[in-house]
């Protein structure tokens, strides 16, 4: 999935946190942390000082594609949360579960590599429809492929329920 389909994934999913009682600032910041595994793309681009994805852009290995990681900053925010709940609200704990969730779960769909979710104990990858590409093609060959479809669909709910909630003002 591209960082837009992510985004747009963050944006319905905050949309039921703030139905299930979180202010409305859940909408923006679930938005945003659904697509911050994304980041390492923008670090690869600043490094290559241009937009383009090539063969050597394996960005699922990096890091910011690591569960473990991710779930390291869990425990950081728990603990933030049981020492100072005012500073650590429990809707932004779960802006972050169902943010960064999505995103590894997301990565699993329509891709080359996956997701290693067991990684450093296991190396296996994590892929539920593979497109067969080198990186350097996937994004073209990803938007031939079925699997792009559920990013459309993401997409095209995320817009409906922004246009709704204009229409609802
Ligand atoms: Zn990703």
């Amino acid at each position: 999935m591209t960082f837009i389909g992510h985004m747009a994934a963050g944006f319905l999913l905050g949309n039921a946190l703030e139905v299930s009682g979180a202010p409305d600032i859940v909408i923006p910041v679930t938005t945003v942390v659904a697509a911050l595994p994304d980041i390492d793309g923008l670090v690869y681009f600043a490094a290559k000082r241009k937009i383009a994805i090539e063969d050597d852009f394996a960005h699922h290995r990096w890091f910011t594609h690591k569960p473990v990681f991710w779930f390291g900053i869990l425990i950081l925010t728990g603990i933030a949360r049981v020492i100072s709940p005012s500073y650590m609200p429990l809707w932004l704990v779960w802006s972050y579960i169902v943010g960064i969730g999505s995103h590894l779960i997301l990565d699993c769909i329509g891709t080359t590599d996956g997701i290693q979710w067991l990684w450093p104990f296991s190396k296996k990858w994590c892929i539920f429809w593979e497109v067969e590409a080198s990186k350097g093609e996937w994004l073209r060959l990803y938007l031939e492929h079925p699997s792009a479809w559920v990013e459309r669909i993401v997409i095209a709910v995320a817009v409906f329920a922004a246009i709704l909630r204009i229409a609802l003002l």
